[in-house]
């Protein structure tokens, strides 16, 4: 199996099965429900990890919380809550969110909370390397150390001074390892420097290593983390001595049209809201329909396509099974182990009639659910039934009304060559 490397800039084959492979995706900074961008490293993570395991692999998935972090304090300033109070109950949200797109969870997920000691211990061990400086409580990374600085992401100088300003910086382009706690920061943490918090840099590469060791094959996120999230952990853990990850994968960002949405769904943006107007399946489906290292467009047109194709599938299911050959799997097969093409894959099964075949193509996905056909409840397969026999003395007044009365519960009538299938109306 291929997949791209941003770090190399080109596909890499990944180590024969089983590996193993160690991933880690980053998540999300919790102050608020998540955004639906944010379920798109989120779905890739764990589809890759059911894919690679598929084909044999042995897979452990890490995916952090960030629950400490600048946002934290300040959105719990404005709302006048606890800043731990805020980051626990926003880091519920998130994983009730991402737990109703029905894919299980990644193996662990750490929070940046719990990994205090080890970061604490990553700061000192750049220090004593001379890879960092204290300055006033604050800990800075000294990016002079790090030569292939800016090889990740291709960061131009002005973008490298830009991150954080600060007088206490020898060099501009430096970033925090630890801050210092400021005036109206309501929680810190002791270290050897003084009461503070983890940059969130530094937390990323602490709890990939507590987790997967110091050396791993793949680093997951979104595009926008590329500069200067990634650019900084992989200073940082390069700086200390670890070889850390392997192999970049780092997946486009999805691009809201904010003003068709709100003309069609009203104000549609977070995870949890997408989640309630189209469900989890026509969102899965929606995914697969762009390669994951472009932007995708997210607009109320595209989910409606997406809820189309899912309903299809299921009209598989409701249709006859034709078998295919046992070959036609190896077709999917290879779309996927060419960088994880979803969008040629979903293209290969569109045609597909074999309902085995399919069932496991979807399963990959988390979309196995497509398969089941809902059972309509007994009273409406009363009322189906009598429409039959209405049609067959030729009663077509009454034969209307029925079909007018199950349709108003909510499912239609397909009249097909064994009799009728009740079919829930979308
Ligand atoms: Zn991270």
């Amino acid at each position: 199996m291929r997949l791209y490397n941003s770090l190399t800039r080109a596909p890499e084959e990944l180590p024969p099965p089983p590996g193993p492979i160690r991933m880690y995706v980053c998540g999300p900074t919790v102050y608020q429900r998540v955004h639906v961008g944010n379920a798109r490293p989120f779905v890739l993570g764990i589809w890759i990890k059911r894919w690679l395991e598929r084909r044999g692999y042995e897979v452990k998935l890490v995916s952090n919380i960030t629950d400490v972090d600048d946002r934290v304090y300040e959105a719990s300033a404005e709302q006048r809550i606890g800043s731990r109070e805020l980051a626990a109950s926003a880091s519920e949200w998130y994983r009730q969110d991402t737990g109703d797109l029905g894919l299980g969870r990644p193996d662990v997920e750490p929070l940046a909370s719990e990994t205090i000691p080890e970061i604490v211990a990553l700061v000192e061990e750049l220090l004593e390397r001379g890879a960092a400086y204290v300055a006033d409580g604050d800990v800075y990374f000294r990016v002079a150390s790090h030569p292939e600085y800016g090889r990740l992401s291709g960061a131009r100088l002005e973008e490298m001074i830009a991150q954080e300003p600060s007088e206490l910086k020898v060099d501009q382009r430096d970033f925090a390892l630890w801050k210092a706690q400021k005036p109206g920061e309501d929680f810190a943490w002791e270290s050897p420097w003084g009461p503070g918090r983890p940059g969130w840099h530094i937390e990323c590469s602490a709890m990939a290593e507590k987790f997967l060791g110091s050396e791993f094959e793949i680093h997951g996120g979104g595009n926008d983390l590329r500069f200067p999230h990634h650019e900084n952990e992989l200073a940082q853990s390069r700086a200390a001595g670890r070889p850390f990850a392997r192999l970049w994968m780092h997946n486009g960002m999805l691009e809201l049209d904010q003003e068709k949405m709100a003309k069609s769904v009203g104000n549609v943006r977070t995870l949890r809201e997408v989640l309630d107007v189209w469900g989890r399946e026509a969102l899965l489906v929606y995914f697969l329909t762009g390669q994951w290292r472009k932007p995708i467009d997210f607009t109320p047109e595209a989910m409606e396509a997406a809820a189309a194709r899912a309903e299809g599938f299921r009209n598989v299911f409701r249709d006859e099974n034709k078998p295919l050959p046992p070959e036609a799997w190896a077709e999917f097969a290879a779309a996927l182990d060419d960088d994880f093409n979803t969008a040629q894959a979903l293209a290969v099964i569109h045609e597909w009639t074999d309902h085995e075949l399919l069932r496991r193509a979807l399963d990959v996905f988390g979309l196995a659910s497509l398969a089941k056909q809902t059972e309509a409840p007994r009273e409406l397969r009363a009322l189906a039934e009598r429409r039959e026999r209405a049609r067959a003395e030729r009663d077509f007044g009454e034969a209307d009304r029925l079909r007018g009365e199950i349709e108003d519960a909510g499912w239609e009538v397909r009249d097909v060559a064994e009799g009728f299938q009740l079919v829930p109306k979308r």
